[in-house]
Formats: structure tokens, C-alpha cells, sequence
């Protein structure tokens, strides 16, 4: 992980370990999971260890800070795709206080914490009410019920930006309650991988009209596997019915692509809070 993350809303990735144990049908098919067993590492589950990371690696975000001193940029840290910053863990507690040093050490950098666990965050972030102004906080909610459970959490922590990652989305949501008070920013994407369940166009394009009722950034990532289409010269076993009665089509990620209604969603908080 490191410079210039392909993930479309970030410019960096740093991981502060590798390693993390499933949580929610999001996690079901856990890209991270996958990657870190292809390259061999045993540190997935709450019996394997976390995997550790040099202070060569620690060292990385100080210089991304350093060259953007002198630009007017402010660069994203996308922290941890390997892992979830708020896992409760023993062996966690040490490079997490590490992490919210080196994000206070970075001023001009943006993390941006993205937690399956924002029930953790209060109790393990050291902020209180005086969180800093380069975090923004988010969670992932990919159901209805897990937005019920988990938004109450988020919107008790003052980050300066607070978003949702509704990806993979499996079902639609109803965020109106959240959005604009609570919820700054709505990303949003479908799955990927062979196991990839299909989400209806339909439960994006209700989450954008919402977003966009209440002027919130809007961020449409990647149809995943699974996208729209007539499926014409598809074999029969690459048509799947989502959810709601829409048939989809195994496109492949990449043909699949990230067009939603004729253009790209590439909405961001920064256009509403600094001009
Ligand atoms: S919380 Fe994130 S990293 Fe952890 S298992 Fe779930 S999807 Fe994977």
C-alpha cells in the first residue's frame, strides 16, 4: 500500500497493520482477506496475529506531508485497507496511538478512517470532542438495518467530515434522517470478485436523488462484477436477478465500469466545506 492508491476518492493508502476479522455481510467476501492470504500472510480471524509494519513504512506519510507543504493540495490518506483501525484488539492499542500521532504529526495530509466498527471510536480515539481538522471519519453500511445500528454512533463523533461507504451495497437505504446533518459524503459501489452478489441500479440511483436533495457529495465508485444492460449474447448463468426484481449481467469489473444514468459520480465533501 502506498502513493497514489488507485481507489478513486483517495490519493494515498496507509496501513498501520494487516489483519482484521469479519464483521458484517460486508465483510463476507472481504477483498483484503483475500489479497493478503494470495500473498501468504496468516492474519485474518481472531486467532491470527496482525501483521506489523516497518518504521520505514511509518515514515512514508511524513514525507507525503512534507511535499505537499508546498502545494496547495491536500493529498487523502485512505486508512487501512488492509485492516479496521477501530478492531478491538490488545496488540492494536500500541500502533494505533502511533497512528493518531503521526495523523496529528501531518497537518496537511486528510485521513480519512473508514471503520466497520464505529462503536469503538469513542472509546478508542484519544479526540474527545477536539478531534483534528484532517480526519474524516466514516462507516461502512451496506443494509438498511446496519445504517439503524451504526449511524448512531458516528454522528456522536465531532470529525470534521463524516461519511458513508455503502459498498458493497446490498440492499436500499433510506439515509434521508442522516443526510446533510450527520453525513457529509455518500460513497457508494457494488461488488466485485468471482462470489459478487448484484445490486439493482435502482438502490443507487434512490441514494444519489437522496444525496442530492440535501446537497450531500455523492461518489459513485464501480458497478463491480455485476452491471445493467440487455445481456445480449451472455450465456444464461451470467444473468442474476437482484434483489428487487432487476436483472443484471457478469459484465466484469472493468466493462462494468462506473457510469451511473449517463455520467461518472465523482462527488467530494471538499467542494461543499472549502469551496
Ligand atoms: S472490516 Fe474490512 S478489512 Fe475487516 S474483514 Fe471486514 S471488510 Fe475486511
Amino acid at each position: 500500500m502506498g502513493k497514489n492508491s488507485k481507489i478513486e476518492w483517495t490519493t494515498h493508502t496507509f496501513n498501520p497493520w494487516w489483519g482484521c476479522t469479519k464483521v458484517s455481510e460486508a465483510c463476507k467476501h472481504c477483498y483484503a482477506e483475500t489479497w493478503a492470504k494470495r500473498l501468504g500472510q496468516k492474519v485474518w480471524g481472531p486467532k491470527k496475529e496482525r501483521r506489523t509494519m516497518s518504521d520505514n513504512h511509518w515514515k512514508q506519510p511524513l514525507k507525503w506531508n512534507r511535499d505537499a507543504g508546498s502545494t496547495t493540495d491536500r493529498p487523502r490518506v485512505f486508512c487501512a485497507s488492509m485492516a479496521d483501525v477501530f478492531e478491538d484488539r490488545s496488540e492494536l492499542v500500541e500502533p494505533r496511538a502511533r497512528l493518531f500521532e503521526l495523523i496529528e504529526a501531518t497537518p496537511n495530509l486528510d485521513w480519512l478512517l473508514l471503520t466497520k466498527r464505529p462503536q469503538n471510536v469513542k472509546t478508542m480515539a484519544k479526540w474527545g470532542q477536539d478531534w483534528p481538522t484532517n480526519v474524516w471519519l466514516g462507516t461502512t453500511v451496506e443494509l438498511q438495518t446496519r445504517a439503524d445500528e451504526l449511524l448512531p454512533y458516528l454522528a456522536e463523533i465531532p470529525a470534521k467530515v463524516r461519511f458513508i461507504s455503502a459498498e458493497p451495497l446490498l440492499g436500499p437505504l433510506d439515509l434521508r434522517q442522516w443526510l446533510g446533518s450527520t453525513i457529509d459524503w455518500v460513497i457508494t459501489g457494488g461488488e466485485s470478485g468471482p462470489k459478487a452478489r448484484p445490486a439493482s441500479p435502482k438502490w443507487f440511483r434512490d441514494i444519489h436523488a437522496q444525496c442530492m436533495e440535501q446537497s450531500v457529495a455523492f461518489h459513485f465508485k464501480q458497478w463491480g462484477d455485476w452491471g445493467p444492460g440487455d445481456g445480449e449474447n451472455l450465456p444464461a448463468h451470467r444473468m442474476k436477478i437482484a434483489k428487487d426484481g432487476t436483472a443484471m449481467f457478469r459484465l466484469g469489473k472493468k466493462s462494468a465500469g462506473r457510469i451511473l444514468d449517463g455520467t461518472t459520480h465523482d462527488g467530494l465533501p471538499e467542494n461543499r466545506f472549502f469551496g
